[in-house]
């Protein structure tokens, strides 16, 4: 079997590069490695793209955090290829939803064996694969990824701390499959899957093989609260909570004047300006258990 390897085109040297050439050997003891050579990240969705169209990819494997995933799954979306998961980003929610193994060697191993189509969110042809947020906790994903220190999960610790203070509340209105909802929140998330910002587990009950989406709304609270409220959500109890409002569907359109902004795997999506669906069994994942396995 021929294997495309995508990894992130900024991963530089050092440590970061050392582990990607021992998944590339790992891989190679196997099966064929196909590098796929992109300049910059935003590539790698098209690139994808263009090959699954000409019928030349038999498994993707991405070595990588949550953003490479979200720029795979662009490309994969409704194709059929497989994509093996080696976490090695930062968050790596997508991952620990779908429990597959952080280990090297076992991540490679997984990321070979055999696919279980899960959900995408779907927003105008754009997809998500974990969680979109909106509201405080994108203002949290902006602010995280344009910090450098520190590494790892403590940047999202960091970053929620410097946005509490800033907090604005957003008055909008929630169409899910038709029935509406006038909120005011703090943090919206629509989950595919259960866990965002490195580890929180905002949509515990997400299934990402349902064919609805999970929508978890946190009223407009004041930093105080929101700062109690937050440690709860690593264990998903938040959601017990009054000021937490929990709603599943197939489509779910966000009405904000002006259009709130919205990340999606910790990644940009801009504006959302359209429906977002549940485009069900659109990504094949290696290894995939969606019910996030003993750990989740
Ligand atoms: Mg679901």
């Amino acid at each position: 079997m021929a294997v495309h390897l995508v990894t992130n085109p900024t991963a530089g040297a050092g440590r970061a590069r050392k582990r990607l050439d021992a998944v590339h050997r790992r891989i190679a003891e196997r099966d064929v490695v196909v590098p796929v050579e992109v300049e910059r990240a935003d590539e790698v969705g098209p690139t994808l793209r263009r090959l699954a169209r000409a019928g030349a990819l038999e498994r993707v494997v991405c070595a990588g955090g949550d953003g490479m995933v979200h720029l795979c799954a662009q490309g994969l979306a409704d194709t059929g290829v497989p994509v093996g998961i080696v976490p090695v980003g930062t968050g790596n929610d997508i991952a620990r939803a779908l429990g597959l193994p952080g280990a090297l060697d076992a991540a490679v191993d997984a990321a070979l064996g055999e696919p279980v189509a899960i959900d995408l969110i779907d927003h105008d042809g754009t997809y998500g694969v974990s969680v979109l947020t909106a509201g405080f906790s994108g203002d949290v994903n902006a602010r995280a990824n344009g910090l450098s220190f520190p590494r790892g999960q403590q940047r999202y610790t960091v970053a929620t701390l410097l946005e509490l203070g800033r907090l604005t509340p957003r008055a909008l209105l929630l169409d899910v499959d038709g029935e509406q909802h006038q909120l005011e929140v703090s943090m919206l998330a629509v989950g595919n899957t259960a866990f965002f910002g490195g580890g929180m587990k905002i949509c515990p009950e997400a299934d990402p093989t349902d064919g609805v989406l999970d929508v978890v709304a946190v009223d407009a609270v004041g930093p105080a609260r929101l700062a109690r409220f937050l440690p709860t959500v690593f264990s998903g109890r938040h959601v017990a909570r009054p000021e937490v409002t929990v709603l599943r569907g197939r489509s779910v359109t966000i009405t904000a004047v002006p259009p709130i902004d919205a990340w999606a795997d910790g990644e940009f999506v801009g504006p959302i300006t359209s429906t977002l669906t549940a485009a069900p069994r659109a990504l094949a994942v290696a290894s995939a258990r969606p019910d996030g396995g003993s750990q989740a």
